[in-house]
């Protein structure tokens, strides 16, 4: 276990800043996510800390220790690049025994060590097989268990599950949380699938065109984003956006929408910003008989315990999460409203959510 420290950290590439200036902490013991889309800096992050890539400028603390300055095999930390890059022709006994050979443990230590991380990985029946004849679970389980055998202090993942199909992405991304609560490590994984994320992280980092936009626990960042960007990003369906079209005063406590005046939610703090944008999340719309937004239905999937309906209205096309009792034809006309107090009022502008937990 240790905690990683990320202080003003930034990366250039000639004139391309590929990380802007950031600070993190991970703390002992946490699954942490960086989350963003391609291109964002998130392996380019990630190599700073594994010691693969020298920060332009900045520190990086492993327990206190800066280690800005160490190559990566004096930072104890595992890198798993990709959870398939084992010796083929080695058994799995040699593919875990490999990494300590090198670190010269006795004999001894090697022995109690594999058989400790082939029972918790479950292969220990597998121990005399070569990995070529293996399936693809088992071999996943072995690179991992190369990565663990050594007791680093952490573990960094970019993107293990990259290549792995649907079904067996998601049983890995189960096996790995348990591993990683098990072993008590302090883990930091990179994905751009936001599900992963979610379902994974203790605490996500969210960075768009190298910078961290926003870190949290799942749910806050979810239930409050920070900037428009991780209100589109998180979320599936994603966010939907209502423009005000108007600058919402301070003090007010309602905002117009077509008319029709709607709530501001409880921690809105306006600041001189302009063309305010409301953020709602799709449970959070719902039909209306009364007063609502007028659209026409144009499209309703089926997801078995919901329904997520399609609406488009002159303000934008919605997406809101109904009950399998909703039963609308496509092209039906309805009104949709929404719960005030969940929603975000962005910055039109900046794009910055304007809420008093944002607000300094
Ligand atoms: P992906 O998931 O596509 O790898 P990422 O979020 O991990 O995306 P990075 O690989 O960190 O992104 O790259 C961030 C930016 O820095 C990209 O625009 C990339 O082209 C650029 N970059 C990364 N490494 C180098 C390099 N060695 N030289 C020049 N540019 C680089």
């Amino acid at each position: 276990m240790s905690e990683i420290k990320i202080e003003r950290i930034k990366k250039t590439f000639d004139d391309f800043v590929a990380v802007e200036e950031s600070d993190l902490t991970i703390n002992n013991g946490e699954f942490f996510v960086l989350l963003g889309p391609s291109g964002c800096g998130k392996t380019t992050t990630l190599r700073m800390i594994a010691g693969l890539e020298l920060p332009t400028s900045g520190k990086i603390l492993l327990d206190n220790e800066d280690v800005t300055f160490l190559r990566a095999s004096q930072r104890d930390i595992a890198f798993v690049f990709q959870l398939f890059a084992l010796y083929p022709h080695m058994n799995v006994r040699n593919n875990l025994a490999f990494p300590l050979k090198m670190q010269k443990f006795s004999k001894d230590e090697i022995n109690t060590r594999i058989n400790e991380v082939a029972n918790l990985l479950r292969i220990d029946h597998l121990l005399s097989s070569k990995v070529s004849g293996l399936a693809g679970g088992d071999r996943q389980r072995v690179a991992l268990g190369r990565a663990i055998v050594r007791r680093p202090k952490a573990f960094l993942m970019d993107e293990p599950l990259g290549t792995l199909d649907a079904e067996f992405r998601e049983l890995m991304c189960l096996e790995l949380r348990k591993l990683h609560n098990n072993i008590d490590a302090t883990t930091v994984y990179v994905t751009h699938d936001q599900l992963e994320a979610m379902s994974m992280g203790d605490r996500i980092a969210v960075m768009h065109k190298g910078r961290i936009l926003q870190h949290g626990k799942p749910k806050d960042i979810y239930t409050k984003p920070k900037t428009k960007f991780v209100g589109s990003f998180i979320g599936s369906p994603a966010m939907n956006f209502i423009p005000v079209n108007h600058t919402i005063q301070k003090n007010q406590n309602s905002v117009k929408i077509d008319n029709e005046e709607y709530a501001v939610p409880k921690s809105f703090q306006n600041t001189s910003s302009q063309n305010n944008v409301l953020g709602v999340r799709p449970e959070k719309m719902f039909l209306s008989d009364n007063k609502g937004i007028p659209g026409e239905v144009y499209g309703s999937e089926y997801l078995g315990t919901r329904k997520i309906l399609t609406i488009q209205s002159r303000f934008g096309t919605y997406k809101i999460r109904v009950s399998n009792d909703v039963n609308l034809k496509i092209g039906a006309n309805v009104k949709i409203s929404f719960d005030s107090d969940s929603a975000i009022i962005f910055d039109g502008q900046t794009d910055e959510a304007l809420h008093s937990e944002f607000i300094n």
